[in-house]
């Protein structure tokens, strides 16, 4: 399968050798506006292929897009430590998209689009938008990490492995996400139900830590290291493999909505099915009062950040609304 990234920095790199190490693609290229760049990556990731799988890995301009099944958006500013919220990128990285999306779409026939860059869900809506391309093609990763942070930090609570729990982080990939945690589930019984029987209980003070660690996550890791780029280049590459594979399996990706859908169409994540032409189905989960007012607060989020991000000053009014 070939697979073309746009934007050879920290994601896209580590999503590529995330690629060529589970030999998930046979054929990776990378697209950047810095060209030294894309070509200095693909150099060093061609580098790594002799002890992963033998994977062709190029740099290129648009045109070397062509025959890409999926091409991954990792373009764009990232979050600055000290707490910049990934809204406060919507304006910088919706005028990236609408330069670099007309370039892929006219490039690629066929190729599904999975946008990366933040945020995740305004920028979804946008390439969606100006790609014009069939539902379903255009999906962004949206809350597929921190649903795997819930399962994770749950399987560590409970002592069950986390491809047991079925948990799900739902809405915006960012402050207003949901943890489902009404919806949550063990061998099919409720998760309040698994952990009392364990002996270990979902308290109130549980919630809150297991909440923290997974909403927080990205600000301690940008604070730490400036960066993150493992865990989102292991869930790009995983989506990428549902792809290929046409597995069908489920994954919080973000997508648009529609009218019919609840949460006023807004473009964030709910549980969806990947298969080979992208996203195949949306599933809304039973959620508590409390969870269905917080998606619909997520969902307004998201779409004042889109109206937004379409101004030319809209980094500043994001920031003037504390976004
Ligand atoms: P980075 O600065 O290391 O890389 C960004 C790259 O985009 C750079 O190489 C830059 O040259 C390139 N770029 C900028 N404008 C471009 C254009 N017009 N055309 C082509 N390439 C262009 O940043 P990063 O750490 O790799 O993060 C990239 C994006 O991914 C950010 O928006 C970040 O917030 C986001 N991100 C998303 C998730 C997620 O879970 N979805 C997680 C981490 C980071």
């Amino acid at each position: 399968m070939k697979v073309g990234i746009v934007g050879a920095g920290m994601v896209g790199a580590t999503t590529g050798f995330a690629l060529v190490m589970h030999g998930i693609a046979d054929d990776v290229v990378l697209v950047d506006i810095n060209e030294k760049r894309a070509g200095a990556q693909a150099e060093d990731l061609f580098d790594a292929t002799p002890f992963g799988e033998s994977v062709r890995v190029s740099a290129g301009d648009y045109g070397a897009l062509r025959g890409a099944q999926v091409v991954l958006l990792c373009c764009g500013a990232a979050q600055c430590p000290g707490g910049e919220t990934r809204l406060q990128l919507a304006g910088r990285n919706a005028k990236i998209f609408r330069d670099v999306v007309p370039h892929v779409v006219s490039a690629t026939e066929g190729a599904v689009l999975i946008v990366a860059a933040n945020p995740v869900d305004v920028l979804t809506d946008v390439t969606a938008s100006i790609s014009n391309l069939p539902r379903g093609r255009v999906f962004g990763s949206g809350t597929t990490l921190d649903t795997a942070r819930f399962r994770t930090v749950l399987s560590g609570h409970l002592g069950i492995s986390p491809d047991s729990v079925f948990a799900y982080a739902l809405g915006e990939h960012g402050d207003s996400e949901v943890l489902a945690w009404s919806s949550a589930t063990v061998a099919g019984v409720a998760l309040a139900a698994v952990a009392d029987s364990l002996r270990r209980p979902i308290t109130d003070g549980l919630r809150t830590r297991v909440d923290e660690r997974v909403r927080r996550a990205a600000y301690r890791i940008i604070d730490g290291k400036g960066t993150t780029n493992f865990g989102t280049g292991a869930t790009l590459g995983r989506l990428v493999q549902a792809i290929r594979d046409d597995e069908r399996a489920v994954f919080t990706v973000s997508a648009p909505g529609t009218t019919e859908t609840p949460f006023g169409g807004a473009c964030f994540s709910l549980p969806r099915v990947l298969g080979c032409g992208g996203v195949l189905a949306t599933f809304n989960p039973a959620l508590s009062a409390a969870e269905e007012a917080a998606m619909e607060h997520s969902a307004g989020v998201v779409r004042n950040a889109t109206a937004m991000s379409s101004g030319p000053d809209s980094d500043l009014a994001l920031s003037a609304t504390g976004a």
